[in-house]
């Protein structure tokens, strides 16, 4: 990491590698300070590839011993690179045996072999295998495995890595050994292995074909009672793509193991994947529901990568959404199908799209904006971005869309079609994004895809986010309607001009009393309530016939395309569409922008008077006492819009007075609606056993957020009697769900009851770590009062319970504040931003990874209005000057200052 100087890494550059490992033989002495690890390989030179030396991946490792067939050998290093240049000529395989070792207690940036907690972990993914052993460290060398661990009996009882385990035994001085076969080719990105005492819960399944299978979620021995979710989950995530995607478990065992030090949610290793305890954990005590949704999709996620990305993985990092984007779509169409029912699955697509549209849209219109399939990188875990999961995951969800026909309207049997051939074509290989498409839109030939594939990629290769303007024209002597698209792209870094993009843009058409129109464009005879209309060009014009009066269009259905749509509607329209769309996202969409209407236009004025008018204000009454509507629908149409996203529309952004503005809007949300949020919190806050199904836990939430409205109209009023109720359920809650609810309506709104809340849930909770990540980001997360939530920050890091080391320790408490809480941070004193600084600085000594990611608080600082933008500029400048940054915090830092 510290090498040099950072070089740019071209995706166009890639050459196939000089040499081939077909197999690898590695065994490990494992001790904390210090690992022997023996490493016999054999290689063949690539017949395709001019003969060269052979130049081999390491870092921080202590080099002792080469050996070519058995015997000594010349090399040299070149950098972090060891060369070997006489090896055998010609063809025939050879062995080459190297031995080094290295340091894991010392691995405080989590990659490669570390120890946490007592016990040994690996984390390979992107270029981790290299801190293990010198390699060729990258994902088109696909070699097969033989693991032996070696360990002292009593310290490390379980050794695991990927595979089947062979043989297992005593050795001398009580030691005892662990020797693992993976039957399966792999990156070496996918190596893993673990030692520690763990405990396991333990499942066998029976496959569809009959075959049985070992399923195993390892903990540390107190967790136990909190590995049931996670079991479930992975159950459900092997029948799932068994029956969506015809993909088995191809595996005998199959395990899961949970660690509390880990840089991201989980990684997919071969048969052995390793998890933040994060998205393992769970029991009602002690998770939220939305944790147990978040773990039912991360288990998903990994399980699913076990054939996107493992069985068929990446031939280089570019591609890295090829696995990523895909795997998402995947996660989420499973979350969604295990909630069921249509309104459960659009409450899920609508949480997607929140996410897609707050953090990623921000991403890409900011310096380290990119394409999905990136053409150019300096630090490649900097590239694990929204965009390559989840705007990829959108760029899947098109090609589904677009593989549509009449008897598949959604797509899915023309895209499980395409995964098929995808299969077929590319199993036990490393691809390219291309090879995907191909496979998709080959699968479909007279698809919308395959006739405009070559355009269709530009999704891949061109950053930004579109803009789609529909402008509607009715003509009342016709009878028709005629809708005009028109795409554009503003520019992102490196790329000024952008060519149109393949928009599929979903519509309905509704009348002015909220009726669905039938759909017919003129010179077809068929009528339809929905449509997908496919925009290729800059813009093209559509005519909608036999039509009595100017319809209301409903565009961009289930968000069809990751676009920013502007439509022109009225007030009316969109008043017309919250209360009848029968499209559920457009519907909570409706009262999004209506209400985000509101704020940029009482932002663009400068009015003292009420934000939302009785209007807007009766329509969210409407939508909230509605008595077909699902709770969780109405948790999600009542919630106001980020600071962050009403921050996104505006071209210069003062966080104080968007928050001033939000908080007035919530408020009168609050006053003008307390009957009903009264109503909405008795109705709904009983619910019986705790169970973390759809409909459930959407009680839960609207109770939630009723009661937090409550509190915050309470505390306006000098009222103590709600949050004293409020303070009781904190106290009596069953679940955590509503508890961490009651906690957060009284820290949210202020009342003196919280700092005894917050005391006691401390004490009630202080062994449970992921619930003390809950209390330190609740409270750097709160809504600035007179500038008193950095102070607390500061104090909470002298708190006994605080770590930097801890990933999630030190995302819980200064990624709240920093990231999540721009009020807050964007203080006029530029007190926020020298604490940024400090702790980008102090987390790039420890964990570089995880500093670049803070770094990335700052990714909008040239948007911000003064005093502000000089401030963040000077805090970002500070960090630049450090000499020895690493590559990942250098990379962000030098896009952000580039941004000006
Ligand atoms: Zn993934």
């Amino acid at each position: 990491m510290r090498e040099g100087q950072p070089t740019a890494i071209q995706r166009e550059a890639y050459t196939a590698p000089a040499f081939w490992i077909d197999t690898v033989d590695l065994t490990f002495d494992l001790d904390p300070a210090k690992t022997r690890v023996l490493n016999k390989m054999r290689l063949r030179r690539n017949p395709d590839v001019a003969a060269q030396a052979l130049r081999l991946d390491g870092e921080d490792l202590n080099l002792a011993r080469v050996l070519v067939n058995g015997g000594g050998t010349s090399f040299k290093m070149d950098g972090a690179q060891l060369v070997l240049e006489n090896l055998p000529e010609g063809t025939e395989p050879f062995d080459l045996e190297i031995f080094t070792t290295c340091n894991p207690e010392k691995n405080t940036q989590l990659m490669g072999l570390y120890v946490s907690n007592d016990s040994f972990f690996t984390q390979c993914e992107a270029e981790g295998f290299r801190r293990i052993t010198y390699f060729l460290d990258r994902p088109d060398v696909m070699a097969s495995y033989t693991v032996t661990l070696r360990a002292d009996k009593a310290k490390y009882p379980v050794l695991l890595s990927n595979g089947n385990l062979v043989e297992q035994g005593a050795l001398e001085d009580g030691r005892h050994f662990a020797k693992w076969v993976d039957p399966h080719k792999k990156p070496c990105y996918l190596f893993a292995l673990v030692a520690g005492q763990l405990v396991a819960r333990e499942q066998r399944i029976l496959s569809r074909l009959g075959k049985e299978h070992l399923l195993q979620v390892f903990v540390r021995p107190g967790d136990l009672d909190k590995t049931e979710h996670a079991m479930n989950s992975l159950m459900a995530s092997v029948a799932w793509d068994e029956a969506r995607f015809g993909l088995p478990l191809d595996l005998e065992r199959f395990m899961i193991v949970a660690t509390s030090d880990f840089n991201m949610g989980a990684m997919e290793n071969k048969g052995l994947n390793i998890f933040n305890t994060k998205f393992v954990l769970a029991n009602p005590n002690t998770a939220t529901d939305m944790d147990f949704g978040n773990i039912e999709s991360v288990v998903g996620h990994e399980y699913f990568h076990n054939w996107t990305g493992n069985r068929i993985t990446c031939r280089d990092w570019f591609q890295l959404s090829l696995k990523e984007g895909l795997t998402v779509f995947r996660d989420q169409e499973f979350s969604q199908d295990m909630a069921g029912v249509a309104s459960a699955r659009a409450v899920k697509r609508i949480e997607d799209v929140r996410v897609l549209r707050t953090v990623q849209f921000a991403e890409d219109a900011g310096p380290m904006a990119h394409p999905v399939r990136p053409d150019s990188y300096v630090e490649i875990n900097n590239f694990y971005t929204v965009t390559i999961y989840e705007k990829g995951s959108e760029v899947v969800r098109m090609m589904q869309t677009l593989v549509a026909t009449p008897n598949d309207l959604q797509g899915r049997d023309g895209f499980a079609k395409g995964m098929k051939l995808y299969f077929e074509r590319h199993d036990g290989q490393a691809v390219t994004c291309d090879d995907f498409a191909q496979a998709i839109a080959d699968a479909n030939p007279g698809s919308a895809l395959a006739h405009n594939l070559s355009t269709f990629k530009r999704w891949y290769s061109q950053a930004g986010t579109p803009r789609l303007q529909a402008r509607g024209a009715y003509n009342a002597a016709e009878r028709s309607y005629t809708l005009t698209l028109s795409q554009s792209c503003p520019a992102t870094p490196g790329q000024d001009s952008k060519q149109p993009f393949v928009i599929p843009v979903t519509l309905g058409l509704l009348s002015r009393d909220g009726q669905a129109l039938p759909l017919q464009l003129a010179g077809s005879a068929e009528t339809l309530t929905q449509q997908t209309l496919v925009l290729t060009e800059a813009s093209a014009s559509y005519t909608f016939v036999n039509l009595d009066s100017e319809p209301v269009p409903s565009l961009l259905r289930g968000f069809s395309a990751p676009v920013v749509l502007d439509d022109g509607l009225s007030t009316a329209d969109l008043l017309c569409l919250l209360a009848h769309d029968s499209d559920p996202f457009n519907q909570w969409e409706a009262g999004q922008r209506l209400m985000l209407q509101s704020a940029v236009q009482a932002l663009s004025q400068d009015n003292a008077g009420p934000v939302l008018s009785d209007e807007l204000i009766n329509a969210m009454r409407n939508v909230l006492r509605h008595p077909a509507l699902d709770a969780a629908f109405k948790d999600l149409a009542l919630t106001l819009p980020s600071e962050n996203y009403i921050a996104d529309q505006l071209s210069v952004v003062d966080p104080q007075r968007v928050h001033a503005l939000r908080e007035a809007m919530r408020l009168q949300l609050a006053t003008a609606l307390q009957a009903d949020w009264q109503w909405a919190w008795d109705a709904h806050k009983n619910n019986g056993a705790y169970s973390p199904d759809a409909q459930s836990s959407g009680r839960r939430a609207l109770a939630g957020l009723a009661m937090g409205m409550l509190c915050i109209a309470a505390v306006q009023v000098g009222d103590d009697v709600t949050p004293g109720r409020v303070y009781q359920q904190f106290k009596d809650a069953g679940n955590m769900t509503d508890r961490f609810n009651a906690l957060s309506a009284l820290v949210v709104s202020g009342h003196a009851l919280a700092n005894d809340a917050l005391a006691l849930f401390h004490k009630l909770f202080q062994h449970e770590a992921l619930v003390i990540d809950k209390w330190f980001a609740l409270q750097a997360g709160a809504p600035d009062r007179a500038g008193d939530v950095l102070p607390r920050v500061r104090q909470l890091m002298q708190h006994a319970d605080f770590s930097l080391r801890n990933p999630n320790r030190a995302r819980s408490l200064i990624f709240s504040y920093c990231s999540a809480n721009p009020a807050a941070f964007h203080r006029a004193d530029a007190a926020g931003y020298v604490y940024w600084s400090e702790q980008v600085l102090a987390l790039d000594a420890i964990n570089p990874q995880v500093a670049a990611r803070l770094a990335r608080a700052m990714d909008r600082w040239s948007r911000l209005a003064e005093p502000y933008r000089s401030a963040a500029k000077v805090a970002i400048e500070r960090v630049a000057a450090k000499a020895d940054l690493s590559n990942d915090v250098r990379e962000v830092i030098s896009r952000a200052l580039n941004a000006a």
